[in-house]
């Protein structure tokens, strides 16, 4: 377990989210230094989810990896997000595929699922034994 540092315009760009009535899906960007990982920024991926599926596309992967080689994006991909319409955090099998996919690049990489209906964000990691592992909050800062 790690923590993790929010940053107010990260949430802010999660905060649009809540507004959508379809399933929203993004990448996290940003860093992991000291122990600690610091998510930045949001990059939106609309589009590529529907109600019930939110796999990335290839070319979202493949713009977002290119930015960052050429200095565009500042950090590397640090995890996903994505919204539920219909209430609940939890990591649903296409979540946790998804999320196993990304963990292959990364151990740093986490799965933050935001429900539209309470307002609230749940930040998971998958652990091979024990499954989708939810952070608990005392392990989230906001800066
Ligand atoms: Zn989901």
């Amino acid at each position: 377990m790690f923590k993790i540092n929010i940053r107010d315009k990260a949430l802010n760009q999660l905060g649009n989210y809540i507004n959508k009535t379809h399933e929203q899906i993004g990448l996290l960007i940003g860093k992991f230094e000291n122990g600690e990982l610091y998510i930045n920024e949001v990059i939106n991926g609309t589009g590529e989810a529907d109600k019930s599926h939110c796999m990335f596309s290839q070319d979202l992967l493949a713009e977002v990896a290119d930015n960052i080689i050429n200095g565009r994006l500042e950090g590397s991909i640090v995890g996903w997000c994505h919204s539920h319409i219909h209430g609940g955090i939890f990591m649903s099998p296409i979540d946790i595929e998804t999320q196993c996919k990304l963990q292959q690049f990364s151990q740093y990489i986490v799965s933050m699922v935001v429900d539209v209906s309470s307002r609230q964000f749940g930040i998971f990691i998958y652990d091979q034994q024990s499954g989708p592992i939810q952070i608990p909050s005392e392990y989230i800062s906001i800066s």
